[in-house]
C-alpha cells in the first residue's frame, strides 16, 4: 500500500483562526484509492523549516502532496523552496507567463509584475492548469515517487486534485478500495463495549477496529481494503453483522447515520407523528431533528417550555404536580410528554426536563440529573438520568437520551 504524507504550508494555519481543511479533504480522495496517510505536517511562511520538511518527506514517503504557498507575495515561498528540496532549477515557462497576462487582461486589468514569479515551475514536473486562480501546480515525478504541489485555496485545489492528480495516483496505486464503516452505540460505556467486542473485532486484521467516543456516544470505526469495492463491502459487512449481533439494540446506526437520522427513517417507514417537549434542553432536540431533510413528515411541533407557567400554560401539566414533585421530575416529564402529545396530536410524544448546571443543583438533584418522558397511545412513562459533564454535554447528551429513549420504545413495541 502507498503512503502519503501532507504539507499544509502558511503562517495563517498556525495561528488560532485558519484551520488546515485541505488535508482533510485529500486525506478522504486519496484513502478512496488505497493510499495511507502516514503524516501531515503545518508549516508556516519559513524557508528553512519547509525546506527540511519537503526533504525528509520525500525520503520517508512515496507520495508527498504541498498545499498553499503559490502566490505572487513574498510570503509565497513553495515554488522556490519545494525547487530546492528537489535540487533542481526553477525554470521560466513564456507560455504560463502569456496565460497569466491573458488571464489578467480578460478580467479587464494589465498583469503586476509580481505575479512574473508563477510562471516559473520546477524543472521535469508537469504543469496542473488551475482554471479558478492564477498559480498553476505542479506534479514531479520522481521515479517510483511523487511530489505534488497544489495551490491553498480548496476551490483551486479540488477540482485540480481530481482532474490532475487523482487518475495518476490511482494508476500507481493499483487495485486497492480502502472503505471505512461507522457504527454509532448509544446507552454504553466505552469498556463494557469494548468487553464485549474485542474477542471478535481482534479476530480480524482486515478490516481494522477502532473505538471512538464522542461527546454522547461510541463509534465503532471498520476500515476494510479490497481489491474491489464490493469485496471491501463484504468484509465491512460480515464484521459490521457481528458486532451488531453481540451488542444488540445499543447499535442504533450501522452506517454511519446520526441518530435524528435513524429516528426520521423509523417515523417514515412507520408512518408515525413526533411531537416534543423540552426544558433543560431549550430547543435542541427540535433543531436536531430538524437538521433532516424531509423531517416535516414526520415531526409536528416541538415546544420550549422552560419556565413552570409555560409548561402549565402550554403543556397543561398539572400545577400541583409540579408543586409536589419539582419541575424536575419524572412526574413532570410524563406530564409534558403527554400534554404534548394531545396537544399535537401526535403518535409519540417525549419530553425532557433537568438541571443542566452548573448552578441549580440540590443535594436530592444534583447537577447532570435529567428526567426523560415518553407517551404514545398506550402508555406514558419516565426515565431518570445522572449525566456527567458541563452545561454544553448535559443538555447535548439530555437531547441524545431523549432520542435514544423513544427509538428504543418504539422498536420494542415491534419486537413485541
Ligand atoms: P496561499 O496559497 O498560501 O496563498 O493561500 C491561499 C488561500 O488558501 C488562503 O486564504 C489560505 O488561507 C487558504 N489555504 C491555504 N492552505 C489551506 C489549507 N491547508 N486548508 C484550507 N485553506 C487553506
Ligand atoms: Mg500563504
Amino acid at each position: 500500500m502507498l503512503s502519503a504524507e501532507i504539507i499544509a504550508i502558511g503562517s495563517e494555519l498556525l495561528t488560532p483562526f485558519k484551520t488546515d481543511t485541505n488535508s482533510l479533504w485529500l486525506t478522504e480522495k486519496l484513502n478512496e484509492i488505497g493510499i495511507e496517510v502516514k503524516l501531515k505536517t503545518v508549516v508556516g511562511d519559513d524557508e528553512a523549516r519547509l525546506e527540511e520538511t519537503v526533504r525528509d518527506a520525500i525520503k520517508r514517503s512515496d507520495i508527498v502532496i504541498t498545499t498553499g504557498g503559490l502566490g505572487p507575495t513574498e510570503d509565497d515561498i513553495t515554488r522556490k523552496i519545494t525547487a530546492k528540496a528537489l535540487d533542481k532549477d526553477l525554470i521560466f515557462k513564456q507560455k504560463l507567463l502569456d496565460d497569466l497576462r491573458e488571464r489578467f487582461k480578460s478580467f479587464g486589468y494589465e498583469m503586476p509584475e509580481k505575479n512574473r514569479s508563477q510562471a516559473y515551475i520546477i524543472d521535469g514536473s508537469e504543469v496542473l492548469p488551475n482554471p479558478r486562480g492564477s498559480a498553476v501546480g505542479m506534479l514531479s515525478d520522481l521515479s517510483e515517487k511523487y511530489l505534488v504541489v497544489l495551490p491553498g485555496p480548496p476551490r483551486e485545489l479540488k477540482p485540480m486534485f481530481e482532474k490532475y492528480v487523482l487518475p495518476k495516483l490511482k494508476e500507481s496505486a493499483g487495485d486497492i478500495v480502502v472503505l471505512r464503516r461507522s457504527l454509532r452505540v448509544s446507552g454504553m460505556g466505552e469498556s463494557s463495549l469494548d468487553e464485549l467486542i474485542a474477542p471478535i473485532y481482534t479476530k480480524y486484521k482486515n478490516p481494522q477496529t477502532a473505538t471512538l467516543f464522542n461527546k454522547t456516544e461510541i463509534e465503532i470505526q471498520l476500515t476494510a481494503q479490497g481489491n474491489t469495492k464490493e469485496e471491501a463491502e463484504s468484509l465491512l459487512d460480515e464484521l459490521a453483522n457481528k458486532i451488531a449481533d453481540k451488542l444488540g439494540m445499543a447499535v442504533f446506526a450501522k452506517k454511519g447515520e446520526k441518530m435524528e437520522e435513524v429516528i426520521g427513517r423509523i417515523l417514515i417507514e412507520k408512518n408515525k407523528t413526533l411531537s416534543v417537549a423540552e426544558s433543560c434542553t431549550g430547543g435542541l432536540i427540535g433543531e436536531r431533528l430538524t437538521e433532516v431533510s424531509g423531517s416535516s413528515k414526520y415531526f409536528i411541533e416541538g415546544s420550549v417550555t422552560y419556565h413552570n407557567d409555560a409548561k402549565i400554560r402550554n403543556l397543561s401539566v398539572p400545577k400541583d404536580v409540579i408543586e409536589n414533585h419539582g419541575a424536575v421530575s419524572g412526574e413532570v416529564a410524563e406530564a409534558m410528554a403527554l400534554g404534548m402529545r394531545k396537544k399535537a396530536e401526535t403518535d409519540y410524544a417525549i419530553s425532557v426536563t433537568g438541571i443542566a448546571g452548573p448552578t441549580g443543583g440540590t443535594e436530592e438533584k444534583p447537577v447532570g440529573t435529567v428526567f426523560i418522558g415518553y407517551s404514545d397511545e398506550e402508555e406514558t412513562k419516565s426515565i431518570k438520568l445522572n449525566l456527567p459533564g458541563d452545561r454544553y454535554l448535559i443538555r447535548w447528551r439530555s437531547s441524545q437520551a431523549a432520542l435514544d429513549y423513544l427509538r428504543r420504545n418504539i422498536l420494542k413495541k415491534e419486537d413485541d
